[in-house]
C-alpha cells in the first residue's frame, strides 16, 4: 500500500530542515475567559508519532484544535506560546493554510457527512489539494481500506462505526498529509476493530513516513502505537 504525500506545497520556502514536524510551545487555550489549556509543550518529529493521553475534559481536543487552526470555529483561541511546523509559526493561520501544509486530520465524532457517499466524504478531504494526483491518493485509500471501496457509492450515514472510523481516517489521508492528527480513534469501537484501525495506520506510518499526532483515553491502545 502506498499513499502518497505532498511535499511540494508542504514544507514551504522558510521551513527550517532541522526543526522537528510539529513543535507546541507553552500553549495556552482559552475559550473566552474560560481556560481549557495551559503550559503544554511536546513535539512531533520527522516520521514520529506521539500519543497525548488523558482524561475527558482535559484539554486534547482543545490542543488539536489549537493546531489545526479550527480553534475559532468554537469560539477559543490560543492566548499563549507558539505552534511551529518545520520550525515556523503557523499560530493564527487558516485551517485550509494548515491543511495544505501537511497537516491532515482525523477528528473527534468523526463528523462524516451522512448523506453523501463514501467517495463524495473522501474528495471533501483533497478539497485543499491541488487537483494532481487526487484520483491516485483515492485509489491507494480504497486499498488501505478495501470496504470503502466495496461501498463507495453507498450513503455514509448507513455505515458501521467502524467502517465510519476507516472513513474518516481515509478522508484525512485524502489531504496527502505529512503530519495526521487523530482525535480518539478508537472511542466506541470493539477491540478487533480497533485493532485493525491501528494496524493499517500503522502500515500508513511505515510505508509513508507519515507521522502522527494521537490523543487517546485509551492508553494501552496509544501507548502499544507511539514511540512517545
Ligand atoms: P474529551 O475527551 O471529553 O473531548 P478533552 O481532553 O478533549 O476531552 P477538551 O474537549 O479540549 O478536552 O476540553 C477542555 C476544556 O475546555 C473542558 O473544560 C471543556 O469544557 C472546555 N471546552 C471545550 N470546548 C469548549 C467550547 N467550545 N467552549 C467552552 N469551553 C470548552
Amino acid at each position: 500500500m502506498s499513499v502518497a504525500t505532498d511535499p511540494a506545497g508542504a514544507r514551504g520556502d522558510l521551513g527550517d530542515a532541522r526543526a522537528p514536524l510539529l513543535a507546541v510551545d507553552n500553549v495556552e487555550v482559552r475559550y473566552g475567559v474560560s481556560l481549557a489549556v495551559r503550559g503544554v509543550s511536546f513535539e512531533v518529529p520527522v516520521h514520529g508519532a506521539v500519543a497525548l493521553l488523558g482524561p475527558n475534559g482535559a484539554g486534547k481536543t482543545s490542543l488539536i484544535r489549537a493546531i489545526s487552526g479550527l480553534l475559532d470555529v468554537h469560539h477559543g483561541a490560543v492566548r499563549e506560546g507558539d505552534i511551529r511546523l518545520d520550525g515556523r509559526s503557523i499560530r493564527g493561520w487558516r485551517a485550509d493554510r494548515i491543511v495544505s501544509s501537511g497537516v491532515g486530520q482525523v477528528p473527534e465524532g468523526r463528523l462524516i457527512f451522512g448523506q453523501l457517499s463514501v467517495e463524495e466524504n473522501l474528495r471533501v478531504g483533497a478539497a485543499a489539494r491541488k487537483t494532481a494526483g487526487v484520483e491516485e491518493t483515492l485509489q491507494q485509500v480504497y486499498e488501505l481500506f478495501p470496504v470503502l471501496g466495496e461501498r463507495r457509492s453507498r450513503q455514509s450515514g448507513w455505515l458501521s462505526g467502524g467502517e465510519q472510523q476507516m472513513l474518516a481516517i481515509g478522508r484525512g489521508l485524502m489531504a496527502a498529509p505529512r503530519l495526521l492528527l487523530l482525535d480518539e480513534v478508537s472511542l466506541g469501537l470493539a477491540p478487533k476493530v480497533i485493532e485493525d484501525i491501528f494496524s493499517r495506520l500503522r502500515e500508513v506510518r511505515d510505508e509513508l513516513g507519515t507521522s502522527m499526532l494521537l490523543v487517546e483515553q485509551n492508553a494501552r491502545v496509544a501507548l502499544g502505537f507511539a514511540d512517545y
